[in-house]
């Protein structure tokens, strides 16, 4: 008896370590496959890990290559069809990284101090590794979820799918396919200060993301005879007066909630700030202090700046020609219309040409539903007791926006916690904790299986 238990005692806790190596296996394998936007190979990453999800006994996979090098990957476990189907979505592509600015080999995942690194293991290896390897153990648990889980790897999110390969590629040829009533996705983490853990965040919505070109022209001349009317002089006048320009405060449901349920973490003066802003009692002095940090002003309005600037041809002739680049991050919701009539009218200025140069796509907010929030504040408690959960608005964008477009409400939350104050995403010696690797594989198998049941 004694020897029966502890052989029941082995199975089980080999088990219960089945999971983890399998997670880390999938993990190696995806982050040791070369899948940068320009010199690698995410139809590769695709192809390796439909292998492993048909070897585990999922047969509806498949992976779609709609250029050479470029592979999506829709999976689907079927559910009982009582309730719409669920999306899980992580993008396989990462940014390059070079060599020589790492002190480690970004394409060779090593475990060193606690960490993974490597290009990708945070962004977003470790979601894709997460959702392959939680579909692989449901499926040997036999689960049976009340709505399908369709898995979703897709290619050049970093590019914000310029192309039109990845994620748009999905929506615009296979939209029956991947036909989900919401998504869970990249965009918001369990953020942790010196280890830690101070919040769970839940991204529900993204700026929308538009360039414009502005542009003078003028008939130039020797500069020898100058004239008043230079077009750098006009431009840079217009562009003085966007420097000085503040877009209004408006907050929005996940906004709000955000400032509310972040003051806490704060020093006193910013959460009370943070507080009356939210309760929409904020005076001028509390939004200048606000505002004077880049990611809450982000956070309160739209914002408009200069990214890139030329002009002129020659050091002795009259410039013909000055341009600019103004990047604006439009809060979701906002016309973009009316963004075009206040950039005319703060350039205030005919003769500055002002043309939209990327099309936006325009993205709602996705709504704070209690069967979604719930179960993360459940499991949140569980995994990382006393910490609260914040909605969060991201200022980039990533594949969500594109899918919320299409009508599918989109999630950001990984579970996987990192420093607040040390991102390390698209920058050198990007890592991630081995325990957070652990708890995130598993809080991400629970939280699907809660919300798929
Ligand atoms: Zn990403």
């Amino acid at each position: 008896m004694k020897l029966a238990g502890l052989a029941i005692g082995l199975l089980l806790s080999s088990l219960v370590c089945a999971q983890p190596r399998l997670a880390r296996e999938i993990y190696r394998e995806l982050v040791e496959i070369n899948t940068v936007t320009n010199s690698g190979d995410t139809a590769r990453a695709a192809d390796a890990m439909a292998a492993r999800l048909k070897a585990a006994g999922i047969t509806e996979v498949q992976v779609f290559k709609p250029a050479p090098k470029k592979g999506n990957l829709v999976a689907r476990l079927r559910g009982t069809g009582k309730k719409k189907p669920m999306m899980v979505m992580a993008h396989i592509d990462v940014v390059d990284a070079k060599r020589e600015d790492w002190s480690l080999d970004p394409s060779a995942p090593t475990e060193k101090d606690g960490y993974f690194y490597g290009r990708g293991t945070g962004d977003d290896k470790f979601m894709a590794t997460a959702f392959v390897a939680n579909l692989i153990r449901y499926k040997r648990e036999n689960f049976r979820p009340s709505r399908d889980i369709i898995l979703v790897l897709e290619t050049d999110e970093e590019i914000g799918d310029a192309n039109q390969l990845g994620i748009r590629w999905l929506i615009e040829h296979q939209r029956a396919l991947i036909d989900a009533e919401f998504a869970l996705n990249e965009g918001a983490d369990v953020g942790t200060r010196n280890g830690r853990p101070l919040r769970n965040g839940i991204q529900t919505a993204e700026k929308v993301y538009v360039d414009y070109r502005l542009e003078v022209t003028n008939r130039g001349g020797h500069s020898s005879l100058p004239r008043k009317d230079n077009a750098i002089y006009r431009l840079a006048a217009g562009l003085e007066r966007l420097g000085r320009f503040e877009f209004p405060v408006k907050l929005n449901e996940t906004t709000r909630l955000w400032f509310e349920r972040s003051a806490a973490m704060e020093s006193p003066q910013v959460a009370a700030d943070m507080r009356a802003l939210a309760a929409g009692t904020a005076d001028a002095a509390a939004i200048a202090r606000l505002s004077a940090d880049p990611s809450y002003n982000a956070r309160m309005r739209t914002t408009c700046v200069a990214t890139m600037l030329q002009g002129g041809h020659a050091p002795n002739a009259l410039p013909q020609l000055a341009r600019a680049n103004v990047n604006c991050r439009v809060l979701p919701g906002e016309s973009i219309v009316e963004l075009e009539i206040t950039l005319a009218q703060i350039m205030a200025d005919y003769e500055i040409k002002i043309t939209r140069a990327y099309e936006p796509t325009t993205s709602q907010p996705s709504p704070l539903k209690p069967e979604i929030i719930q179960p993360i504040e459940k499991l949140t408690a569980q995994f990382w007791p006393g910490i609260p959960v914040i909605p969060s608005m991201s200022s980039g964008a990533t594949d969500g926006s594109f899918l919320r477009n299409a009508g599918i409400a989109v999630y950001g939350h990984s579970g996987l916690a990192s420093d607040i104050d040390d991102v390390r995403a698209h920058g050198r010696d990007e890592r991630v904790g081995v325990k957070a690797f652990d708890d995130g594989i598993e809080y991400l198998y629970q939280l699907v299986k809660a919300l798929a049941q």
